[in-house]
């Protein structure tokens, strides 16, 4: 299938990607082929009843994709959409196996796909909709803890991956890491806290920790740090409304949100929770109090911003509006939100594309974290909190008595404050998107030829893949 303004499917784009970063690594033509094909493709129909009666059947087209077995288990989130399509899943779940590798996380690449529009279906269809599909992939041994680990990804959150754990214990009563056959969950169903958030904070420590590169914004015009820089989101869901959140409070200013039936203009910032509110309350997002309307969703693409932030949907930026962006830099919270064609105007105008196969890593990041924690059965920090706080209070204490001055009480607690879970979560993912930021950034200082972040993000993720390969003896 070829997927909108582009003579590229979804699939072929992630491989033109490859391809064009294949030659800097030092593998042959068939380690590269076995890096970049899907491994197993499963195409499922179920039947489901539905209706207030539930007595109408409704056959469910469905998939699952692992991309790559290099590490196990498999990892990646279940989109619930009409234009679910096998390229689709195929595409995601290739980014995924690169994208776990450039964040360290110790996985291959999967992903889920089931073709449906969750809005025209009830919560009790969902549920079975989902029940059933996770009773498929138990059927074909595509779901578990060590096997292949579904996480939540447009059109899905904590609610369906609840029923997913909860289906597939049912299924394996006993198994006493069965809660680590899916994350992205409900935390008091063996969630994580910080998981929700983690894509949109993923979102703003990759760009601010780029915004602290000297060289990057000195070409750019712009001055370093991310204080005062002007922001434009496109779409309001999980993953734009965190970024648009991280980056006001970290000083940014978010100058227009853009959903399906508009967008919203105000050059003195946004404050996205008022502008969530204000959706819900409406039904849209136009209409908000101080903001200008643009009627045209995909004007606020192309308007003047330091930073444009694709948060939704795939080619959302195509041949047809890519000479018309302004922004500087442009981060790629979705997944594959640039036709190759697009990719290669951005490239020509010296705008900074922030690959999403990095950028977005931060919910694969998290979910790693969740997965750990079910493995382990024990709470981040419940350990060691009180352990820390003790042993910080007696030294503040010395500080004390040894200059003979007295902190405030603010910053008593503060230097004795134990970390709590959503502390470390917070605290490894930071440290996760500065490494893997800079990881990329070395790639381009060794290859001074590679002018594009994605191409030097393959690079590191090609030999990353290519090395497992090697330490599992599959190639000499
Ligand atoms: N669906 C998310 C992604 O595309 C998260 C995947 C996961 O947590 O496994 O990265």
């Amino acid at each position: 299938m070829s997927s909108s303004n582009s003579q590229y499917s979804f699939f072929e784009t992630v491989g033109y990607y490859f391809d064009k970063a294949a030659h800097y690594t030092p593998f042959d033509a068939g380690i590269l082929e076995q890096i970049k094909a899907c491994n197993h493709v499963l195409r499922m129909r179920f039947p489901v009843r539905v209706g207030p009666n539930m007595d109408q059947i409704e056959v469910i087209e469905a998939y699952r994709v692992q991309h790559s077995q290099h590490k196990t288990p498999c990892k990646g989130g279940i989109r619930y959409s009409e234009d679910v399509n096998q390229d689709e899943v195929m595409a995601l779940a290739s980014l995924m196996t690169y994208k776990c590798a450039i964040v360290n996380v110790p996985f291959g690449g999967g992903k889920g796909g089931i073709k449906v529009n969750p809005k025209k279906f009830t919560e009790l269809e969902l549920e079975r909709i989902t029940r059933r599909y996770t009773a498929e992939l138990v059927k074909k041994n595509f779901i578990g803890p060590g096997i292949d680990v579904p996480a939540p990804d447009y059109g899905s959150g904590e609610r369906e991956m609840g029923w997913i754990a909860d289906t597939y214990m049912a299924m394996n009563a006993g198994d006493v890491n069965g809660l680590g056959c899916v994350t992205g969950k409900p935390v008091s169903q063996g969630g994580v806290r910080g998981r929700k958030e983690a894509t949109g904070l993923g979102v703003f420590y990759g760009i601010r920790e780029l915004c602290t590169n000297e060289k990057t914004m000195k070409k750019l015009g712009l001055t370093t740090g991310i204080e005062g820089k002007t922001v434009v989101v496109q779409g309001l869901g999980n993953v734009g409304f965190h970024s648009a959140k991280f980056f006001r409070q970290g000083g940014a200013k978010v100058i227009a949100i853009a959903e399906y039936e508009g967008a919203i203009m105000n050059p003195n910032g946004l404050n996205e929770t008022e502008v969530f509110n204000h959706r819900k309350a409406t039904g849209s997002i136009l209409n908000f109090p101080g903001a200008t309307n643009l009627t045209n969703s995909s004007d606020a693409l192309t308007l003047e911003c330091d930073i444009l932030v694709p948060a939704a949907l795939e080619n959302v930026i195509h041949d047809g509006n890519a000479s018309d962006i302004k922004a500087k830099i442009i981060a790629e919270a979705a997944n594959g939100p640039i036709t190759v064609e697009a990719d290669k105007i951005l490239n020509k105008k010296h705008i900074v594309v922030v690959p999403d196969i990095f950028l977005n890593a931060g919910g694969v990041t998290v979910s790693y974290f969740e997965w750990l924690k079910n493995l382990s059965h024990v709470r981040y920090g419940r350990m060691e909190k009180r352990f820390t706080e003790n042993t910080n209070s007696q030294l503040v204490s010395q500080i004390e008595e040894l200059t003979g001055k007295h902190m405030e009480p603010v910053t008593k607690d503060h230097l004795s404050k134990g970390a709590d879970e959503v502390d470390l979560i917070y605290s490894g993912l930071e440290e996760t998107m500065i490494s893997a930021l800079h990881d990329i950034l070395h790639v381009m200082e060794e290859h001074p030829d590679i002018e594009d972040m994605r191409t030097a993000a393959f690079v590191l993720a090609i030999k990353k893949v290519g090395m497992s390969y090697r330490e599992l003896g599959i190639f000499p």
